[in-house]
């Protein structure tokens, strides 16, 4: 299931204010875990329990005056091809403009659900202004204050209507998204892995136009992997490049089992990796990192594990998370990421008896139980998996509400100590009992 909300428009009509507030909560928590102060223009939303990734596609424009418009065109018609719906923002307070009216042909001959979002309609007086947006000839108009929040409500409430609710698809082999920056070696790797023997790929059709899902079978492993990069070479994008390819990540990300993030050995692991990265762990997807281009790294002896601590710090708190090193040039360990990503898989799927859990993980809180608050104690009676497509574990006790995070972690570390879930976010909910 993937459902991508893009909110387009021109300059200052109120996007990324509408943005932030979608995505608020959220992103402060993935702020604190990873000190990252560079702007985020994609996240994930929640209405009524529906999530949804949402991207501000004014994050992406570049500042010069003259490619402006063009790239805001371009975004437009790939938003039309990426998201799942469009919110096509105005600003009551300037009425239509050459652009609007630009946007909202681009936006007619697309066949994807705009909502049209009449912003900064503050007060009641606005409210008639804004019937002027009719005439833009896309159907009803949303009135709302993105600074307040009135009128977004509604909005949402009709907007996720157009979610798509069925499960992706009946296929059930492995997803793995291969993802990460321009340039990493994305459409390298796919290459090495199927380039020699195309006829035995085949592209799966009636998934959405023109996503790339790679049937792959051979040597014993069989999964569908899913192309990030393919597309940008047939695609006439030449202002969007980094909207475009973080457009494509989110879908790949939502649609994927196993995210495979490449990263380029010489430039290191940068904020936009680590966004990715966190993107992937809210989604509780697994994660296989992947250090391409070794071959350009002078090496000694202690040159992967210096690579590997400056990794972990950059990702923390979750470092359980799988690296390998490759050379797509020299073909090195390219096996090796799909068996990682396997591995993966397969620890994400992993079903812990109740009996197992208990057994191990009960003696381990008996020797350290959590900490007493005020003068009451904590008694962890038993723990068991919950069902679901991550591993989440309930332990029920007496006083879940006394149960901080620092035991948390120390329980997860524990999980993570006796059973593999290198790889794998998981979840621990502390339930009365
Ligand atoms: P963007 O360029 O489309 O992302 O626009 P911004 O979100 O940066 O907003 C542009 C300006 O409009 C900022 O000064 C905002 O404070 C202001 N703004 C955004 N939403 C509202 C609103 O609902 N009402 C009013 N009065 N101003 C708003
Ligand atoms: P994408 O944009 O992520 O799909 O990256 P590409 O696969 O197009 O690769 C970008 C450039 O990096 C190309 O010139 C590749 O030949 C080069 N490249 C890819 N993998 C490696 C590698 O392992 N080592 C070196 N030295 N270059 C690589």
């Amino acid at each position: 299931m993937s459902n991508i909300v893009a909110i387009v428009g021109r300059p200052n009509v109120g996007k990324s204010t509408l943005y932030n507030r979608l995505t608020e909560t959220r992103k402060a928590i993935v702020d604190d875990f990873s000190g990252v102060t560079r702007d985020r223009h994609y996240g994930i939303a929640e209405w009524v329990g529906r999530s949804f990734t949402v991207i501000d596609t004014g994050g992406y424009v570049a500042n010069s005056e003259d490619v402006f418009e063009t790239a805001i065109r371009e975004q437009v018609v790939i938003a039309i091809e990426e998201a799942t719906v469009i919110l096509f923002m105005v600003d009551v307070t300037t009425g239509i403009t050459d652009l609007d009216d630009e946007i909202a042909t681009l936006l007619r001959k697309g066949k994807k659900p705009v909502f049209i979002v009449v912003n900064k309609v503050d007060n009641h007086a606005l409210q008639s202004d804004a019937t002027l947006f009719y005439s833009l000839g896309l159907g009803e108009i949303y009135n709302i204050s993105s600074m307040t929040g009135s009128g977004t409500g509604e909005l949402l409430d009709e907007m996720i209507k157009c979610f798509d609710d069925e499960p992706a698809e009946e296929n059930t082999l492995p997803k793995y998204a291969i993802v990460g920056r321009p340039n990493v070696g994305k459409s390298s790797i796919i290459n090495a892995l199927i380039g020699q023997e195309r006829n035995i790929v085949t592209p799966i059709a009636g998934t959405t136009r023109d996503s790339i899902h790679i049937h792959y079978n051979r040597y014993g492993h069989e999964f569908m992997l899913i192309d990030t990069a393919g597309l940008r070479k047939k695609t006439k994008v030449k202002e969007n490049i980094e909207f475009y390819s973080v457009m494509r990540t989110i879908k790949a990300l939502e649609e994927a089992d196993i995210i495979i993030l490449m990263i380029d050995a010489v430039e290191g692991l940068e904020s936009q990796d680590i966004n990715i990265f966190h993107l992937a762990e809210k989604n509780k997807k697994g994660i296989v990192l992947v250090v391409n281009k070794w071959d350009l790294i002078e090496k000694n002896s202690k040159t992967v594990k210096v690579f590997e601590e400056q990794i972990m710090e950059k990702i923390a708190p979750f470092t359980d998370v799988p690296i390998v090193f490759t050379s797509v040039l020299e073909k090195q360990r390219l096996l090796k990421v799909i068996e990682t990503a396997e591995q993966v898989y397969e620890n994400r799927s992993k079903k812990i008896s109740t009996s197992r859990l208990n057994d191990i993980m009960l003696p381990i809180i008996e020797n350290y139980p959590p900490p007493a608050l005020k003068g009451k104690h904590v008694k962890i009676k038993y723990i068991t998996q919950i069902n679901g497509n991550a591993p989440m574990f309930a332990f029920f006790c007496n006083l879940p509400q006394y149960i901080k995070e620092p035991y948390k972690r120390f329980i997860e570390n524990k999980l993570r100590e006796n059973f593999n879930f290198s790889g794998v976010p998981i979840q621990i909910f502390f339930r009365q009992k």
